[in-house]
């Protein structure tokens, strides 16, 4: 174990990492800026636990209903051989296929060790990776990948489908949310590209460990999803060479976290201290404080994908970023609203850095009480 190893392990405490999916290696490329959820990611520090520990638990999570309905939809776009699937693909990737084959690489000889599935995932995807021309293509169902994030492997939970047909690997992600009157919910499918990119450049390493060309898997993706209200699936293509940029970069800035962990507290560890019971004794004012040691970069967005994000909107509040990217950004280096109020109501003398942003404010100030009736 190197030292940013023993460093990241001192983080965690006496806690195993939690362990990552495409869903939360996904949620890391939303606000990449973040060195506080780089850090605790790159450990492996149970968010969730440590935020209700000083008192800002995430009151969100996959409800039950969405998860029953995710997994009743993808039964059915799998039965029977995956016919109603392949019906699909057949349309988007213009497959001259009666019929593929079907593998599914869920079930390791009775071996739930996931270093072992993943060895058969190798085994079997590798040898697709050889066949010929004149192949009948297959669909690899629950393909356990691994990718190394923060210095550590990482499996990612195997809910998606693999075709290979002819050389090239397709990602088939299934999802729940409906498409209606071809339009989607677009953060939904954002959510689920990126999910897809972490797929994408997971089977492209383990192809490129076995010496195979990783550009033989698309980067193009295949996302099936309900049609209208009712139960009928529909499967689109969707670009992901945008979301496999920004992942990369995200990857590759947690593979350097000991450059963040340079300015930190040797000493900082998120430990809960857990009782014989498994209940934290940490006191909650001593985790604050390690919490608040690591810059964060908190931005309305972290609502929906990161549990530290009522913390750190707390933590934020008074400031510009919590008015979100667009704002902060026009506002530069005007770092607090109260300021930027100070500067629109001529109240505060700008510095030369904010000279722009003031005169922004002002304007918007006096267009305001324009609107409104009230003299400027
Ligand atoms: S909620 Fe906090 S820790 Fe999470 S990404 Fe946002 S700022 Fe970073």
């Amino acid at each position: 174990m190197n030292s940013t190893e023993q460093r990241l392990e001192q983080i965690r405490g006496s806690l195993p990492p939690l362990a990552h999916n495409a869903r939360t290696l996904a949620a890391l490329t939303t606000n990449p800026g973040c060195a506080r959820r780089a850090i605790m990611d790159a450990a492996g520090v149970d968010k969730r636990a440590v935020a209700a520990r000083v008192g800002f638990a995430p009151p969100y999570g996959q409800s039950p209903f969405a998860i029953t309905r995710t997994r009743a939809f993808t039964a059915q776009v799998k039965a029977n051989g995956c016919a109603e699937l392949l019906r699909m693909l057949r349309e988007v990737l213009d497959l001259p296929l009666p019929e593929v084959a079907y593998q599914d690489l869920d079930d390791a000889g009775g071996n739930e060790s996931q270093e072992v599935r993943h060895a058969l995932a190798r085994t079997v995807l590798g040898a697709a990776a050889r066949r010929t021309e004149d192949d009948f293509g297959t669909l690899f169902d629950h393909p356990l990948l691994r990718l190394p994030v923060g210095g550590r492997h990482v499996f990612l939970e195997p809910d998606l489908i693999a075709l290979q047909y002819r050389g090239t690997f397709h990602i088939i992600e299934i999802k729940s949310f409906a498409v209606i009157d071809g339009q989607a919910d677009g953060g939904k499918v954002a959510a689920a590209a990126m999910q897809s990119a972490v797929y994408v450049v997971a089977l492209r390493r383990l192809l490129e460990d076995l010496g195979h060309d990783p550009g033989c898997v698309s980067d193009r993706v295949v996302l099936v999803c309900p049609e209208n209200f009712s139960n009928h699936a529909v499967a689109t293509r969707i670009d992901v060479r945008r979301q496999l940029t920004v992942l990369r970069r995200q990857l590759d800035r947690m593979r350097r976290v000991d450059e963040l962990l340079a300015s930190l507290d040797p000493g900082l560890t998120f430990d809960l201290a857990p009782d014989r019971d498994g209940r934290p004794t940490r006191p909650a004012g001593e985790l604050c404080a390690a919490i608040e040691d690591i810059p964060a970069r908190y931005s309305p967005d972290c609502l929906s994908m990161c549990e530290m994000s009522y913390f750190c909107r707390q933590e934020a509040r008074g400031s510009t970023h919590a008015l979100g990217k667009s704002v902060s950004e026009e506002l530069g280096s005007v770092d607090w609203i109260d300021t930027a109020l100070a500067l629109a109501d001529g109240t505060a003398w700008p510095a030369p850095e904010q000279e722009e942003a003031a005169t922004v404010l002002r304007t918007a100030l006096r267009m305001r009480e324009e609107c409104l009736g009230a003299p400027a």
